[in-house]
């Protein structure tokens, strides 16, 4: 390899949105293969793990990992690329945060198993076979990872140095950290602080959608499909469960200018623990229910029947964030790890 700086990308627990991201940042990506080696991105070139081992400490200058860690194979790579590289980026919402993967932490790992391989529609497998760590054919011995109960995110398992949000991030956040990386490295321009959130704006994303906003007060929420969303109309207050006031911006309001509510994917506010958390409680603030003069329980009762109209609010509510929220994972038989 040459003296240029070395770049990593890994995934682990993904879906491959956010290595296919980084192409979507178009000629720049010239400009990336010009600046950097790569010395292991298995999406695009055939490097094996052998070949990270033999690298020197440090040798990587950026490795972008993407996806949560859900087993030990994850672990693994998650340690050695961390010795083997200069600068960690947790790339994407579910090395931030969890994301998608981190949903099972509401259930568990049998439960997990059964849907997968018992109770799915699409799965034949009469004999009831489950995929075992170890299993001896003439050749030798075969190996899989150990399959955790609880999805991790990066940080849970190794130090990170920056955290880029976005289920996947978006292009022009992308490009813009990698000129900060770019520029620290060949010209020697300071990094932000260790441990920052980069490639966001610091505000919510209502800040940066253009829909108009009054009072919200309301009285039935809506999944998509069930309502056409008058347009350039706030979606909440028209019912539309959207997550634009818990979630930091960075994206430019992508999703509610087509019609659909934020899912949250850029994750919590700066200085905001708990996305989800914040997320009810803005949902309080807009129920409008009950009347003056009225009984508390039948407030109660009528608050309880708006909040039903929320199908799945775990899953609206803590989709990207749930290994990083306060609850971290549910107890589930017992077992709270
Ligand atoms: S953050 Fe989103 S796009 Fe990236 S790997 Fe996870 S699910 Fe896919
Ligand atoms: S549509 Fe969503 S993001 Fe836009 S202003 Fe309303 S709540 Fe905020
Ligand atoms: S609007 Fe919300 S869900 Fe859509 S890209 Fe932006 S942060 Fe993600």
């Amino acid at each position: 390899m040459s003296d240029k700086p070395k770049l990593a990308m890994y995934w682990s627990a993904s879906c491959g949105g956010c290595e296919i991201s980084v192409l979507n940042i178009h000629e720049h990506i010239l400009t990336v293969d010009e600046v950097f080696d790569v010395a292991f991105f298995p999406c695009i070139a055939d490097f094996k793990v052998h070949h990270v081992e033999s690298y020197p400490d440090g040798y990587i200058d950026v490795c972008l990992w993407n996806g949560a860690v859900r087993n030990s194979e994850g672990e693994h790579m998650a340690h050695l690329l961390r010795q083997k590289s200069k600068f960690m980026v947790a790339y994407g919402s579910c090395a931030y945060e969890g994301c998608i993967p981190a949903l099972s932490n509401l259930t568990s790992k049998e439960a997990t198993f059964n849907t997968v391989y018992f109770d799915n529609p699409s799965i034949d497998n009469p004999n009831k076979v489950l995929p075992t760590e170890s299993v001896q054919v003439t050749e030798g011995e075969l190996t899989l990872p150990t399959f955790w109960n609880t999805v991790k995110s990066l940080d849970q398992v190794i130090d990170v140095d920056y955290y880029l949000p976005g289920c996947p991030p978006e292009p022009p956040q992308i490009w813009a950290v990698l000129q900060v990386i770019v520029g620290a490295l060949l010209e020697g321009k300071p990094l932000p602080p260790k441990g920052s959130l980069v490639g966001h704006s610091g505000v919510a994303v209502c800040e940066e959608c253009p829909l108009e906003k009054s009072e919200k007060t309301i009285t039935k929420f809506f999944r998509p499909y069930e309502i056409v969303p008058e347009p350039g109309v706030c979606l909440l207050e028209q019912g539309i469960v959207c997550n634009g006031p818990a979630t930091v911006g960075g994206c430019g309001a992508l999703c509610p200018q087509v019609g659909m509510g934020c899912r949250g994917c850029y994750g919590p506010l700066p200085g905001v623990e708990d996305q989800g958390g914040k997320m009810l409680s803005a949902i309080a603030s807009v129920i409008g229910a009950g009347e003056a003069g009225m009984d508390e329980h039948e407030i109660e009762r009528q608050i309880e029947a708006v909040v039903d109209t929320i199908v799945d609010p775990a899953g609206t509510f803590y989709r990207f964030s749930m290994a990083h929220s306060l609850l971290e994972r549910a107890k589930v038989n017992g077992k709270g790890e």
